[in-house]
């Protein structure tokens, strides 16, 4: 039997609301190793270094990409996002269940390196929807809705990479879905 962890990978279009259900599950369940991402955009009000984000300068992000620090990483409207991989690797080999909460150019690459993570697609309600969460965040500029927009448009394409969708309407039901999926995952008997 594999002694594993597990890599639970949370992907889905901006504003689905992909960071609200990871921390609804995180609330249920803190077992769960969160794995903090890096990134080279600016960081919002209230975010902390090391918590919500390492936040990088774009020469120390590229040195790190070069030196293959990350398990994944893309740029995402401009920035680099990336998931620093002894981290992930380390908890996922003593057993640990690692949540990572990244975009689709990320998941797949996650996906080619370690398919035997659990893809979850995170679809908000409607695309009226995901508009309004994105203008409620308030810091797009019209632009940049736009481009987060279309973006989403595209992304939904891609949810035939992943394993498993959650329609994030109402949080509490989509977190019950989102542990039942880690129930079953839990459960399933693997071959490795
Ligand atoms: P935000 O700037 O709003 O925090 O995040 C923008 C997007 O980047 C979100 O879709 C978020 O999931 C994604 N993201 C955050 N961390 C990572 C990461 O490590 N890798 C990738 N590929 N995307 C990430």
């Amino acid at each position: 039997m594999n002694q594993k962890g597990l890599l639970i990978i949370v992907s889905g279009p901006s504003g689905a609301g992909k960071g609200t259900l990871c921390k609804s599950l995180l609330k249920r369940d803190s077992s769960l190793i969160v794995s903090v991402s890096a990134t080279t955009r600016l960081p919002r009000d209230g975010e902390v270094d090391g918590v919500s984000y390492h936040f990088y300068e774009k020469e120390d992000f590229l040195n790190r990409i070069e030196a293959n620090g990350f398990l994944e990483y893309a740029k995402v409207y401009d920035n680099y996002y990336g998931t620093p991989k002894d981290f992930v690797i380390d908890h996922i080999s003593r057993g640990e269940n690692v949540l990572l909460e990244i975009d689709i150019q990320g998941a797949i690459q996650v996906k080619q390196k370690y398919p035997e993570g659990v893809f979850v697609f995170v679809l908000p309600p409607s695309m009226k929807t995901l508009r309004d969460r994105i203008v409620g965040r308030g810091s797009e500029t019209p632009e940049s809705l736009e481009k987060r927009m279309s973006c989403a448009m595209n992304e939904i394409e891609s949810i035939r990479h992943y394993d498993y969708f959650v329609v994030n309407d109402q949080v509490e039901w989509a977190t019950d879905q989102l542990q039942a999926i880690l129930l079953a995952e839990k459960c399933r008997v693997r071959s490795d």
